[in-house]
């Protein structure tokens, strides 16, 4: 597990400021796919339930050209859903690299289709980031020489990570207690300090679990995902506006149905969508583990995962 900053309970700034630009604590991401081709029933991003959708690499390029005129992030994950299964992931990486929005261009993927990624993609990444369940381990192994073979022959990056267990992300039913909600936004890791800052379809997020979940309630109580961001502009007090929204001590919409990093602890299994919406359909009261509630209120150092996550011992292999 990597190590968090350790910060004052009050301080909400997530981003620190380098040669005159926003830079999150590690990472940003770009979501270019909703979908997925597997059904985690815990997955953080709902990709069982919210419909697919593909993004477009000039729409891609328009908004980090835009956004790195007063952001920069060392590394940008390209994530989904599963971004292998985006039919032009050329574009969208080369839209990445020519924006400039970051030194270190990363693909998150379960892996399942790695093995038929195209050179020219594996060419224009700098690492790639392979998450293993228990159900794909096998066909992984099964393919991981050749998975091996293009990362010595491209010099690319691999983190292999094993997820057995998650942490319950989402809760359907959600809680009308505004101080849990604020508890749960107070000890968010994402938004408070790893920064997984979200860039979606024009507008700039603080967590890519805001923009899900209006996609995935109810419609009596569904809302605008756009609410939960900002847009990204070029106007000239952008960079402003950016920073007061990330230092924003006011827990957003989607909190109330979010468990943060706080939810109970469950092995990881696959689900089929029509299964998906009952088994989320519980209130946050009853998903919460209030032994890590506390544990983050009590403690100056964090360390902890959605999914609990475990490094293959061979993770990591640099090969320039
Ligand atoms: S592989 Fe990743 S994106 Fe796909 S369902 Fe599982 S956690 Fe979600
Ligand atoms: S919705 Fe709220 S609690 Fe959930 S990850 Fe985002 S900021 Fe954190």
């Amino acid at each position: 597990m990597r190590p968090l900053r350790t910060k004052s309970p009050d301080d909400w700034r997530c981003f620190s400021v380098v040669d005159g630009k926003i830079a999150p604590p590690s990472i940003c991401e770009i979501n270019i796919v909703d979908h997925c081709n597997l059904r985690c029933t815990d997955c953080d991003h709902a990709a069982p339930a919210v419909a697919p959708r593909i993004a477009k690499s000039d729409i891609v390029l328009r908004d980090l050209l835009l956004l790195s005129k007063s952001y920069k992030a060392e590394s940008l994950k390209i994530i989904g859903g599963e971004p292998l299964l985006h039919p032009d992931l050329p574009s969208i990486v080369h839209a990445v690299r020519e924006s400039g929005i970051c030194n270190h261009v990363v693909l998150v993927t379960n892996g399942t289709l790695l093995h038929h990624m195209d050179g020219d993609i594996w060419d224009a990444l700098d690492e790639v980031e392979l998450s293993v369940y228990p159900e794909t381990r096998k066909l992984l192994d099964m393919n991981m020489s050749t998975i091996l073979q293009n990362t010595e022959k491209y010099k690319v990056r691999l983190s292999r990570y094993l997820y057995e267990y998650f942490r319950v992300a989402f809760s359907l039913v959600g809680t009308s207690d505004m101080s849990l909600t604020r508890r749960i936004y107070k000890t968010c890791l994402r938004a408070r300090i790893w920064g997984c800052q979200s860039i979606y379809e024009g507008y700039f997020f603080k967590c890519p679990q805001c923009i899900y979940i209006p996609q995935i309630l109810k419609q009596s109580i569904a809302y605008d995902y756009k609410k939960d961001g900002i847009r990204i502009t070029g106007d000239f007090n952008f960079q402003d506006t950016l920073k007061n929204y990330l230092m924003s001590p006011e827990p957003l919409n989607a909190c109330r149905y979010c468990l943060g990093g706080i939810g109970r602890i469950r092995a990881n299994t696959m689900t089929k969508t029509s299964e998906w919406t009952s088994i989320h359909y519980v209130p946050t009261e009853q998903l919460v583990d209030y032994d890590k509630l506390r544990s983050l209120e009590n403690s100056e150092t964090m360390y902890d995962m959605s999914k609990v996550r475990v490094q293959y011992e061979d993770a990591g292999r640099r090969c320039h």
